[in-house]
């Protein structure tokens, strides 16, 4: 590995024409991403599915003392960058940046020693991000009209959520195999479709109709399905490369997957910012004391709305609202503990419990100090909270043996 010495390429103003790669996340999010983008003025690719290849150009090019997503993220990249599709003068990359205390906020480092490593010094890098700015990126060029994107973005979130929900149920109770896959994949298009016109209201019409399509289908009606909760940090858990593809081993063997919603993982900073405050860890101005009620409802009443709609899908259940998660997790743990997925894994492992969902698995991945140590930490008292639950902790890499784990899921779905 060569040492860093600093990167020059820069995403200016006149880069804004170029085309970002972007890694891909989840079936459910990432085909809208690219949409979303072109409403805000740019052209965003997703780079095809993550794979083994992934994992070994990360592997080859990256640090490997970094957590598993960020391998996986510079894999992605680096596989589309030498795959020869693209002009190289003419394109740049682009990630995510939490700004939060994970190290996905300092993935650009990485990323950027990585793309030097393998001949790429002169691709620009952004870091996408809703907080108050890159950190540690210089990007003049690159500027995200939250307004203009903001209500299609919720609304195709929430779509995504619901329709990956249903797929979840339906995929297991199907009785031709391919119905629920053939209409998740119609009514992703379909969800492309909207945003291009950047018409939220039409998302709530889309439900109605992916709900009465699903209903529509035909389920096998005795057959033995059993849930099985799936939580822990976001890219192994929504990305099936990521988490080793154990959501097709469970459903293959009868167990509906059932994982929380992508959403939850946005609006937790509504629980966090008052946290945070309440602890004097950090202020909230007068501005965003104002705003915050005002978005809160805004979002209440838009997740009310589709929710009405999918009442009406047969296998329904209802996600318990943040407030509820963050009030169950601070019995577990002080909800100061925001790092990776923080008090989440306890609201949700909770929040499943009371749903009657006793089989959790919560998937770790491979360098993730911050997943780790909330998870492990709190597992004794989450067992003196609901002593029937069956946790299952799983480190997920690319060098672990797919036997082992699947051994270890095994003795969990036979328990
Ligand atoms: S939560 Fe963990 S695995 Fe995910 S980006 Fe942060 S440090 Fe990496």
């Amino acid at each position: 590995m060569k040492e860093y010495t600093g990167y020059t390429a820069h995403f200016g103003k006149s880069d804004k024409g170029k085309t970002i790669l972007i890694p891909w996340f989840t079936d459910f999010l990432s085909p809208f991403i690219p949409a979303i983008a072109e409403l805000a003025g740019y052209r965003f690719v997703n780079c095809p599915r993550t794979s083994k290849t992934s994992a070994e150009i990360g592997l080859r090019y990256g640090n490997n003392e970094v957590c598993y997503p960020a391998t996986l993220v510079l894999g992605d990249l680096l596989a589309e960058l030498q795959s020869g599709k693209y002009d190289l003068d003419n394109a740049a990359v682009a990630i995510t940046q939490t700004g939060g205390q994970c190290r996905a906020t300092n993935y650009l480092a990485m990323i950027k020693q990585g793309l030097k490593n393998a001949g790429f010094e002169k691709i620009p890098t952004i870091a996408v991000t809703l907080g108050s700015g890159a950190i540690q990126n210089e990007q003049e060029g690159f500027k995200l009209p939250i307004l203009k994107i903001f209500n299609i973005g919720i609304n195709a979130l929430l779509f995504g959520d619901m329709l990956n929900q249903m797929f979840a149920s339906a995929v297991v109770r199907e009785k031709t195999k391919g119905n629920s896959q053939q209409l998740f994949d119609f009514y992703m298009k379909q969800g492309v479709e909207i945003i291009l016109q950047n018409k939220p209201e039409k998302f709530l019409e889309l439900l109605k109709n992916t709900v009465s399509d699903f209903n529509k289908i035909d389920f096998f009606e005795d057959k033995k399905i059993e849930k099985i909760g799936l939580l822990g940090e976001i890219f192994v858990k929504y990305n099936s490369y990521g988490q080793a593809h154990i959501t097709d081993w469970l459903r293959a063997r009868n167990m509906e997957v059932v994982v929380p919603p992508i959403f939850d993982f946005f609006i937790q900073s509504f629980v966090n910012q008052e946290v945070n405050a309440q602890n004097g860890i950090s202020r909230i101005s007068r501005f965003t004391k104002m705003l915050m009620p005002l978005l809160l409802k805004f979002l209440e009443k838009r997740v009310g709305k589709f929710d009405k709609i999918f009442e009406n899908y047969r296998f329904y259940e209802k996600n318990e609202s943040i407030f509820a998660k963050a009030k169950y997790a601070s019995e577990i743990l002080d909800l100061s503990n925001q790092f990776g997925e923080g008090w989440l894994i306890a609201g949700e492992v909770a929040s499943f419990a009371r749903r009657n969902i006793n089989r959790v698995i919560c998937v770790q991945p491979f360098g993730c100090i911050a997943n780790h140590v909330v998870a492990k930490g709190i597992e004794r008292r989450l067992k003196q909270f609901y002593p029937k639950m069956n946790l299952l902790y799983l480190d997920i890499d690319g060098g672990m043996a797919e036997v082992n784990l699947h051994n270890r899921l095994h003795f969990l779905i036979k328990e």
